[in-house]
C-alpha cells in the first residue's frame, strides 16, 4: 500500500503530525499551489508569502530525504486526484486543517474516491495549537459566558507560564491598565527585521505578477520583505526579544502615522503558517524576558496575545458550529465600499494611512485592524460576511480560523457578544487620543455633525442611536446610551443627517 502525505500550506513544520507518522522512505509528500485560491483576489504579499514559504518547506523536506511533489493546478481536487493516481497512492494522511473550508473540501474529494478499493484517508490531530478541540470543550463545560481572561489564566497554569507556584508572577494576571499609553508627541519604534527575497521567492513574485490582472490581486508585490522559512521566523522572534520586548507593553495600543510596526512582534505570519510553534515561542519569550528583567507588563502583554487571544479565538472557532460564519446580530447590510477594496481613497487620514500600509506590506498591527478598520465597519454597518472575506484575503497572517472570530466577533459584534463583552465601537475622539492621524485630517474628531464632522464620530453616535434599544440595558453600553439621551432632538437629527450623507454607510433605524 503506497502512502501519501498532503501537507497543507499552513502546516509547514517538521513535527506536523502527518509527517511525524512516517519515515521519509515510507511516503511521498504533496504540496499544492492551487489557482483556485486566487479567486478571492488576495493581496500579493500574502500570496507570495504563502507560496514561497511552501516552496521553501518543500525544499527542506527534500533535503531531509523525503520524496516531495509540488503540484501547480487549477484546483485542489485536480491536484490531489491526479497525484494519487499517478503515484498509485491508496492511503492519504493529512493533519487536520485549522480552517473549516479546506477540511470540508478534503472530505468531499475523499468521498468521491471511496468507491476505489483499498482507498483510505487518515486524519492526524493538529498539533499547531496548545489546546485541542476536546480540551477547549472541556474548559467550556457549562459556562454561560466565555471570556478570554479566564481562559488565559487557565492557560498560564496549564503551561506553567509566568507563574510562581500557583499564583501569577507579580501578583496580577493582567497588566493591561499599564499598557494603554497614547503616543503623545509621536513615537519612533525600533527598525523591524526584514529580508531580501531569494531566487525562489522571486520566481513566485513573477508568477503572481503575471496573474495579477486576471485575478485582481491587490497591493504591491515589491518590495517583498517577509521571511519565508523557519530560520527567518526564529530570527524575527530573536530580533523582537533583543529590540522590542522591553517596550512592547506601554504603546501596544498606539497608532502613529508613518510608523507601521512600532514595538509589535511581527511573528504572527510565521506562527500561523506553522514555521514557529506557539509553545516554543512562549517559553523563549518567558526565558528571555525574565533573564533580561524586562518590565512584567510588557512580557505578560505579549504572552497574553499568544497564549490568550490566539488560542482563545482558535478554540472558539472550533467550538462554534459552522453557522457562526453567518452571524449578523446587528443586521448590517451595507456593501464594502470601493475605498476599502481599492486600499485607499476615503479622504479620512487614519483610514487612508493604514490602507496604504496594508497595500505595501499586507500587514497592520492589531489596534489598526480593530479600531480603524473593524470599528468603521461596525459603525457603518458593513456586511459582516463580505468584510470577513476581505480581511481574510488581505493580511499575511490571515486564515479562516483567525478572521471568523476576530472580525465577526471582536470587530463587528456580529455574534451578539459570544466573543467580546461589548462592541469595540469608538468615535474619532478615541482615535485622536490613541493615534496621530487626526493632526493631518480635514475632519474634526470632536464634531458630530456637519461637513467637517469626523465620520467616525458622526457614525459612532448614529450607531448608538440606531441600536439604542438593544444596548440600553447592556451593562457596558448603557452609560453611552444615557449620554445620547441627553442630546437635543435637533442634534440627533443633525447626526442622523450627516450619517445618511455617507453613501457607503448603513443608515436608518435598527432599534
Ligand atoms: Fe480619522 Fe476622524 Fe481623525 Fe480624520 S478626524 S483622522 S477621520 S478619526
Amino acid at each position: 500500500m503506497a502512502v501519501g502525505i498532503w501537507v497543507l500550506n499552513d502546516q509547514l513544520h517538521l513535527l506536523q503530525a502527518a509527517l511525524a507518522s512516517c519515515k521519509p522512505s515510507d511516503a511521498r509528500v504533496l504540496f499544492v499551489e492551487s489557482l483556485s485560491v486566487l479567486n478571492a483576489g488576495p493581496h500579493l504579499q500574502k500570496q507570495i508569502f504563502f507560496w514561497s514559504a511552501q516552496r521553501h518547506f518543500a525544499d527542506e523536506l527534500r533535503c531531509a530525504g523525503w520524496k516531495v511533489d509540488l503540484v501547480e493546478a487549477p484546483s485542489y481536487a485536480e491536484a490531489l486526484t491526479g497525484w494519487l493516481t499517478s503515484h498509485g497512492i491508496s492511503e492519504l494522511r493529512v493533519m487536520e486543517p485549522s480552517d473549516r473550508p479546506i477540511h470540508k473540501a478534503i472530505e468531499r474529494i475523499a468521498a468521491q474516491l471511496e468507491t476505489q478499493p483499498d482507498w483510505q484517508l487518515r486524519w492526524y490531530r493538529n498539533n499547531q495549537f496548545l489546546w485541542s478541540k476536546a480540551e477547549f470543550a472541556e474548559w467550556v463545560g457549562t459556562k454561560k459566558q466565555l471570556r478570554m481572561e479566564f481562559f488565559y489564566r487557565e492557560g498560564r497554569k496549564r503551561f506553567d507560564l509566568l507563574m510562581a507556584a500557583d499564583q501569577p508572577l507579580g501578583g496580577e494576571w493582567n497588566f493591561d491598565k499599564e499598557n494603554r499609553k497614547p503616543p503623545r508627541g509621536g513615537l519612533i519604534g525600533p527598525p523591524a527585521l526584514w529580508f531580501e527575497p531569494d531566487s525562489c521567492t522571486e520566481a513566485v513574485i513573477e508568477k503572481l505578477l503575471e496573474l495579477q490582472v486576471k485575478y485582481q490581486l491587490t497591493g504591491a508585490a515589491r518590495p517583498f520583505r517577509w521571511g519565508v522559512n523557519r530560520q527567518q521566523g526564529l530570527d524575527v522572534l530573536e530580533h523582537f526579544i533583543a529590540t522590542r520586548l522591553a517596550d512592547f507593553g506601554p504603546y501596544q495600543d498606539a497608532m502613529v502615522q508613518g510608523e507601521a510596526t512600532l514595538w509589535h512582534a511581527l511573528i504572527s505570519p510565521y506562527l500561523n503558517l506553522g514555521l514557529l510553534q506557539p509553545l516554543e515561542v512562549l517559553k523563549r519569550l518567558e526565558q528571555a524576558g525574565l533573564e533580561q528583567q524586562v518590565p512584567l507588563a510588557s512580557l505578560e502583554g505579549v504572552i497574553r496575545q499568544i497564549l490568550g487571544w490566539r488560542e482563545f479565538t482558535h478554540g472558539l472557532y472550533q467550538h462554534f458550529d459552522a453557522n457562526y460564519q453567518f452571524s449578523n446580530a446587528l443586521e448590517a447590510t451595507a456593501p464594502i465600499p470601493a475605498f476599502i477594496t481599492n486600499l485607499g481613497g476615503s479622504g479620512m487620514q487614519c483610514l487612508d494611512s493604514v490602507l496604504a500600509e496594508l497595500a505595501s506590506s499586507g500587514y497592520l498591527h492589531h489596534i489598526q485592524r480593530l479600531m480603524v478598520l473593524g470599528n468603521l465597519g461596525l459603525l457603518a454597518g458593513w456586511d459582516p460576511q463580505a468584510y470577513v472575506a476581505w480581511f481574510t484575503s488581505q493580511f499575511v497572517d490571515a486564515h479562516d480560523w483567525v478572521m471568523q472570530t476576530n472580525v465577526l466577533g471582536m470587530g463587528l459584534w456580529a455574534d451578539a457578544g459570544k466573543l467580546a463583552s461589548k462592541p469595540y465601537a469608538a468615535s474619532g475622539k478615541y482615535l485622536q487620543r490613541m493615534g496621530t492621524y487626526c493632526q493631518n485630517c480635514r475632519f474634526d474628531p470632536a464634531k458630530r455633525s456637519g461637513p467637517d464632522a469626523c465620520p467616525f464620530t458622526a457614525l459612532y453616535w448614529n450607531f448608538l442611536d440606531r441600536h439604542s434599544e438593544r444596548f440600553r440595558s447592556h451593562p457596558r453600553m448603557a452609560l453611552m446610551i444615557k449620554q445620547l439621551d441627553k442630546f437635543s432632538s435637533e442634534e440627533r437629527f443633525a447626526i442622523a443627517a450627516t450619517a445618511a450623507g455617507y453613501e457607503w454607510a448603513q443608515s436608518g433605524n435598527n432599534k
